[in-house]
């Protein structure tokens, strides 16, 4: 068995079906389990529905060019239409159950975002069958346990195992098509794994069958040493070791999901990262390797905030102090990117999420004096080398650096 994961940007439109269609039927020479992520900016959109419900803002209307954006898709795709507006129908009725619905903002939040995957794995299974190609649709809900943590569900392991190693062996199919990022506590209720989560519901059912491989299918030619948009020169991977695939991603690298390495890596399942657009190149094999020399790896990770905490009396930062801090943040669940200290205040640099950071705020400010940037970007070079060093350490708008013998880290003011 190996498992195929198709995320929003090779089913953001009719083409783009037709391309994965045709990716997939090629590879039906042994057992094949395709996960898709929902179309094109789905997710968004219908966080936005969320964020305008809430806002009072017009969220009827951006229902609606959703429901849109979809049917247009299907209008080129299929030659009998109603059957797929009537499910578009249903699922934009479920849409607005959910957000008329009392329920916990996070609970709410993941009824609804999850509705992306479920449209989306919808009309690609439909597509297939169009085209002759034989697929049993599973809903990922009833198989992907997790605990009740909505918006980042922790995985019960032994359950979503049993799950799919009984639907494997009850199903005859050679293809089978099911959704990334969601699935659902023991109440029923459904959960979602993390914005991106695909990668990781590709892992987990990858680690659950003990498949052969996984196939990341991406816009890029494979894994890169630096954003190609932003380095010109980028280098691709032929391969490269699970431990510095999952480094990159911790550093911010988005070609993977941070979560979708240790699956693999616990099992063995080599990983590939391979181009929609030209599937014939080669990717990259993640896999247990070792490799010298690799080159320097260049890591942007945006809409960073900065935050100082300056003691308040003439006393110096205690360890009792930094407890205070780590407490909060464990509390809040905010993960820091980059840390320092001084003799009067620690700082630390965290993903911006405007209402997190005022909670925080909140937390703090009995003790400290509280202080924060936003709008910065966190640069890490892996694997540095003389050139690179000296020229990120000369980056303009620095706040923040620091380096060890393999990474140098700085943070910068946006230009
Ligand atoms: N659709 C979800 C998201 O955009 C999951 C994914 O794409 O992996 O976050
Ligand atoms: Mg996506």
């Amino acid at each position: 068995m190996k498992v195929f994961k198709f995320g929003g940007a090779s089913v953001k439109d009719a083409s783009a079906v037709r391309n994965m269609t045709s990716i997939v039927g090629a590879n039906l020479t042994e057992p094949l389990m395709v996960v898709v992520s929902a179309m094109g900016k789905t997710t968004n959109a219908l966080e936005n529905i969320i964020r305008s419900y809430t806002s009072g803002g017009d969220y009827q209307r951006e229902i609606a060019e959703l429901k849109q954006f979809h049917l247009r898709i299907a209008e080129e795709l299929f030659e009998e239409i109603s059957p797929v507006a009537d499910t578009l129908d249903q699922l934009m009725d479920e849409v607005y159950m959910h957000l008329e619905k009392a329920d916990d903002d996070d609970k709410q939040y993941d009824q609804i975002v999850s509705l992306g995957e479920i449209i989306s794995s919808v009309l690609v299974h439909r597509y297939f069958l169009q085209q002759q190609v034989p697929c049993h649709w599973v809903d990922a809900r009833n198989l992907i346990r997790t605990d009740s943590t909505f918006r980042e569900g922790k995985v019960n392991w032994t359950e979503t195992e049993a799950n799919w190693q009984a639907l494997v062996v009850q199903s005859s199919h050679t293809l089978m098509l099911t959704q990334g990022f969601i699935g659902s506590d023991e109440h029923g209720n459904t959960t979602t794994l993390g914005r991106e989560g695909s990668d990781y519901t590709a892992a987990i059912i990858a680690s659950c069958l003990n498949a052969d491989s996984v196939t990341i299918w991406k816009d890029v030619p494979g894994v890169m040493n630096a954003d190609p948009k932003r380095i010109p020169g980028a280098q691709v991977f032929d391969e490269l070791p699970y431990k510095e695939a999952a480094e990159m991603t911790y550093y911010g690298a988005s070609v993977i999901h941070p979560k979708t390495i240790k699956p693999l890596a616990l099992k063995g399942i080599p990983l590939y990262v391979k181009s929609f657009v030209n599937p014939s190149l080669p990717g990259t094999k993640i896999h247990e390797c070792k490799i010298d020399n690799l080159p320097p790896l260049i890591v942007f990770k945006e809409n960073q905030c900065l935050i100082s905490c300056k003691v308040t009396d003439y006393t110096f930062v205690s360890e009792e102090q930094l407890s205070t801090i780590f407490h909060a943040l464990n509390e809040l669940n905010i993960r820091i990117n980059v840390m320092q200290n001084s003799a009067i205040s620690f700082s630390f640099c965290i993903d911006f999420r405007e209402n997190k950071l005022q909670t925080l705020i909140e937390h703090l400010k009995h003790d400290f004096e509280v202080y924060y940037n936003t709008q910065l970007t966190l640069i890490t070079i892996k694997n540095y080398d003389a050139h690179s060093f000296e020229s990120y350490r000369k980056h303009s708008g620095i706040l923040l650096e620091q380096s060890s013998r393999s990474t140098l880290q700085v943070l910068v003011r946006n230009a």
